[in-house]
């Protein structure tokens, strides 16, 4: 069975100042991390200091990476350095990366291969905008972003993918338990063909956009959705625990 993985990504919020909701997230899951993994995604220059209040049972990660290992990118953070900071995971090809960095989905799959040749476990993500999926071309573009985001050597448990439709991201609008459903559904199948169908089934797929305390349990009970990718609600310990425990 996979074991549910809720992720909180703070997105460019958190200032060293403001860890007492960490310590909150830490204290208040102690009891529910048997039976989920949470993960909590800080930007970079929080990650050592997170990793130290954390309780070790509690996950730590970062929102990207370069692709390349060193070298004369000024500005950017490798892989290797995430983990030196304290990460085990790593969020790679989040929409707002896509946006607002022009990342394709090349970047993404070298970004992925960066964080695998580190040791770290990624978090891929893939989604659709309200126009394409107006158009009814959703399944279509989230299946060529998971063909063209992924490399050959993906396994259970160096990777995890993500479908955060685009239109639903900070906008309190969540997909429906049917659309999702579908979606999930779809790309289970379609990393079955390509994984086999041991490494298929045993991928982690989770949802994210608008994922609230109120609507997480339902949203974790469609089939194929094994966890959730938390924005907003991550920021406040209260929301945040009340989506673990919803899991
Ligand atoms: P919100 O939960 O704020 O909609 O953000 C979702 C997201 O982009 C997580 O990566």
């Amino acid at each position: 069975a996979r074991k549910i993985l809720i992720a909180g990504n703070w997105k460019m919020n958190g200032l060293s100042g403001q860890l007492e909701e960490v310590r909150k997230i830490s204290e208040g899951c102690s009891a529910t991390m048997g039976e989920v993994d949470i993960l909590v995604c800080p930007p970079a220059t929080l990650l050592r200091t997170v990793r130290d209040a954390a309780h070790s049972d509690l996950l730590v990660g970062a929102q990207n990476c370069h692709a390349k290992e060193k070298g004369a990118h000024t500005g950017d953070i490798s892989a290797e350095m995430l983990r030196d900071a304290g990460a085990s995971h790593v969020i790679v090809g989040h929409s707002e990366r896509r946006a607002d960095h022009s990342e394709c989905c090349a970047t993404v799959r070298s970004k992925l291969v960066a964080a695998h040749r580190a040791g770290l476990v990624a978090i891929v993500c893939i989604g659709e905008t309200l126009e394409e999926r107006e158009a009814g071309e959703a399944l279509r573009v989230l299946e060529s972003q998971l063909e063209n985001s992924l490399h050959d050597d993906v396994t259970a448990g160096n990777t995890i993918i993500a479908y955060e439709p685009i239109w639903a991201i900070g906008t309190g609008k969540t997909a429906s338990a049917e659309d999702v459903a579908e979606v999930h559904s779809h790309l289970r199948r379609r990393l079955v063909e390509r994984f086999g169908q041991e490494t298929g089934t045993s991928l982690r797929l989770l949802y994210g956009g608008s994922v609230q305390p109120t609507n997480a349990a339902s949203l974790l009970s469609v089939a194929d959705v094994d966890g959730a990718l938390v924005g907003g609600a991550s920021l406040k310990a209260q929301d945040f625990l009340a989506i673990c425990e919803a899991a």
